[in-house]
């Protein structure tokens, strides 16, 4: 299975794509976990990307998109995998759909975390507190929601125009929210 998880900053979408990943047995691809251990590792990469990260922009497309080709690349990926953070922009979805295709591959499903807006500000700020995330102080996660809003959130409509939309009612407990993603990949 090759699933891309949407929804905005703090639906959820880390912790319920390990628990999807697990169940399908596919690895579970974070753009945002990438960019940090890049970070952790003092890597070029991590250098470039941290400035942006921090402010809450997001990394340039041609950089992040170097980024997801290489790890796509590496054999774990080769039969599947859950995207998480990625696309996020249209040029993304383009570089994306570029990618599968040299591959002979193709998407299978997009699911977006459905959630309130107002509910994620109260979550992120919690996990500011829980996790010591410099891009988690309030004005940075506002802005972080609002490039959501503007750049991410018209990706939904392009996937359902494609057939490949799957929405998920993302409030509630957390083992609720897994049986109800569950439901939506099962063939
Ligand atoms: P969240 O979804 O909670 O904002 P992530 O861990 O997914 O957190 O991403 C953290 C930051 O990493 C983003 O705010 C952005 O700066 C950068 N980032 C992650 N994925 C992308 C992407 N696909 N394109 C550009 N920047 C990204």
């Amino acid at each position: 299975m090759r699933l891309v998880l949407m929804g905005p900053p703090g639906a959820g979408k880390g912790t319920q794509a390990k628990v999807l990943c697990e169940h399908l047995g596919v690895p579970h691809i974070s753009t945002g976990d990438l960019f940090r251990e890049n970070i952790r590792d003092l890597t070029d990469l991590g250098r470039t990307a941290q400035g942006y990260i921090d402010a809450g922009e997001f990394v340039p497309d041609e950089v992040t998109n170097a980024m997801v080709r290489d790890r796509l690349k590496r054999p774990d990926a080769v039969n599947g995998f859950v995207l998480d953070g990625f696309p996020r922009t249209l040029t993304q979805v383009a570089a994306l759909d570029d990618m599968l295709a040299e591959s002979g591959v193709v998407l299978d499903l997009v699911i977006e975390l459905e959630v309130d807006l107002e509910v994620v500000v109260s979550r992120l700020l919690l996990r500011a507190i829980a996790e010591h995330r410099p891009d988690d102080t309030e004005a940075v996660i506002r802005h972080r929601l609002a490039l959501y809003t503007d750049q991410t959130a018209p990706l939904i409509a392009h996937y359902a125009n494609r057939g490949l939309l799957a929405g998920i009612d993302a409030i509630g407990p957390v083992d609720e929210v897994r049986d109800r993603l569950f439901a939506a990949v099962r063939p």
